[in-house]
């Protein structure tokens, strides 16, 4: 038999290459983790929980503005004091950045204390069992994939030059007085909302209708109203188509005709898998059409001894759904357990303000599947907004299958939205039906009750 360096070497110490790596050492595998950067992946160093820190600190000015209708007020505003509230921009990268190195340094401790090894460098594919860092070739019984994914720049004029992506967004070092930003995906959205809570003029650009393609029509359209009304300046249906100008200030050709100055550009134009320079052709892999490396439902790649899981295999890209796949197939690979991993039913969230919270089909998705939907929806004003003033209106929609009467999708635009959604997707998950919902007792007085008070389906 074959004798090699180490049972598995995972290449990308991130949330799903760490979860498969702890998890394979600890059914007893002897495991190499490969990384080039500081362990943490994405999601902890540049992606979910940098976004989400920033994000806390955004909401702050909407939360003022709404405390004034329940009777606060700045004593100063008439006095030479100024305004009472001003922002540290610079103290507040400096402490969400202290808070990446400890959780960081939380993901070294659990490869630490699983024996995982981790070897510093760009692991780059040599053969079947084979990987090279540096000068140094290490080999394994199996390789696992899991380098995630990189922002993708759209191929136009001054955009690469002049544009940045959400990596540098979250460790700019000055508070942009006017962004433009392109796309209108979960990126572009969520950090729309956050710079412009901020105080940043905030351009949104993007070439459909409304953003957010592939969510319910009517939480996109609630979410585009709501942009506007807290101070987005919205361009749909357009593209840029050139961008000249400096470090300090740029000009921004649009599809329309209009010309925006500002001082960044952030491009959220989607993602694409990491493969460059990894070396899958020393193997025969071939990727698909967005660059994703295929798997079958084990995650294993045309090469058996080749997993990938995660971004790169472009199938849900999720950090939950990554650590599932990790932790599936080190279960199933190392712990004697025959695992599958089920992409049904995926719960997600967009952090716009106000966020979203989703789980299984639309109402298109779900006619599209074949199901003959009824529909339960309902639009209001939170309690909270009606003392604020705020004009927002919270949305919500349940999707049920006529012939089972199961829930198969339901969807929210408003506040807490993802932490609602959470518990909705496990009842969901469980195959719960609209009776189930009916026959829930709601919390009052809460915006979640109306998930099981509507009664009348719509037209
Ligand atoms: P998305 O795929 O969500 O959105 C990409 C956006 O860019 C869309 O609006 C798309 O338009 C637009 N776009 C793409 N190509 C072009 C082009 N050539 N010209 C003009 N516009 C273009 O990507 P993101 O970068 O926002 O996010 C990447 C992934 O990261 C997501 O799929 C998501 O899974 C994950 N993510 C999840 C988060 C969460 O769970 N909260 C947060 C952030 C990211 P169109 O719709 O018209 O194609």
């Amino acid at each position: 038999m074959a004798s090699y360096d180490y049972d598995l070497i995972t290449i990308g110490a991130g949330s799903g290459g760490v979860r498969a790596s702890r998890i394979a050492a600890g059914h007893g595998a002897k495991v190499a983790v490969i990384e080039e950067d500081r362990p943490g992946g994405t999601c902890v160093l540049r992606g979910c929980v940098p976004k989400k820190l920033l994000m806390f600190g955004s909401l702050f000015s909407a939360e003022v503005e709404d405390a004034i209708g329940f009777g606060w007020g700045d004593d100063h505003a008439d006095s030479d004091d100024g305004i009472a509230w001003s922002h540290d921009w610079g103290g507040l990268v400096t402490r969400k950045n202290a808070e990446l190195d400890r959780l960081s340094g939380i993901y070294q401790n659990l490869l630490d204390n699983a024996g995982v090894e981790l070897i510093a460098g760009r692991g780059v594919i040599t053969g079947p069992h084979s990987v090279r860092v540096g000068e140094r070739e290490y080999t394994a019984e199996r390789i696992l994939i899991a380098v995630g994914g990189w922002p993708h720049f759209p191929p136009v004029e001054g955009v690469a030059d002049h544009g940045i992506s959400s990596n540098e967004a979250l460790e700019l070092s000055y508070r942009p007085d006017e962004i433009v930003i392109f796309g209108a995906g979960y990126i572009a959205v969520e950090f729309a909302g956050i710079f412009n809570g901020f105080g940043s003029k905030t351009h949104l650009v993007y070439r459909a209708d409304l953003p957010l393609r592939g969510f319910d029509e009517d939480l996109r359209k609630g979410l585009a109203e709501a942009m506007e009304a807290r101070g987005i300046i919205l361009h749909p249906g357009c593209t840029i188509t050139g961008v000249t100008g400096d470090d300090n200030a740029k000009d921004v050709a649009l599809s329309d005709g209009t010309t925006i100055s500002a001082d960044t550009l952030m491009v959220a134009a989607g993602r694409k898998p990491m493969t460059d320079g990894l070396g899958l052709e020393a193997v025969g892999i071939e990727t698909d059409q967005s660059g994703a490396i295929p798997v079958d439902e084990n995650s294993m790649t045309p090469v058996p001894s080749i997993y990938a899981i995660g971004d790169v295999t472009n199938r849900i890209n999720l950090t939950p759904v990554a650590i599932a796949e990790g932790h599936v197939f080190a279960d199933t690979i190392y712990g004697g357990m025959a695992r599958l991993m089920d992409h049904r039913n995926v719960p997600s969230a967009v952090f716009s303000q106000p966020p979203i919270g989703s789980v299984g089909l639309t109402e298109e998705q779900a006619r599209q599947d074949g199901f003959d939907p009824v529909i339960y929806a309902s639009s209001f004003r939170a309690m909270k907004n009606t003392i604020s003033g705020r004009e927002e209106k919270t949305v919500m929609k349940l999707v049920v299958d006529q012939s089972s009467n199961k829930v198969i999708g339901a969807h929210m635009l408003g506040p807490d939205a993802p932490e609602i959604m959470q518990g909705l997707a496990i009842a969901i998950k469980a195959g719960a039906t609209k009776a189930d919902f009916d026959a829930t007792i709601g919390i009052h007085p809460t915006s979640a009750e109306e998930f099981v008070t509507m009664r009348q389906p719509v037209g």
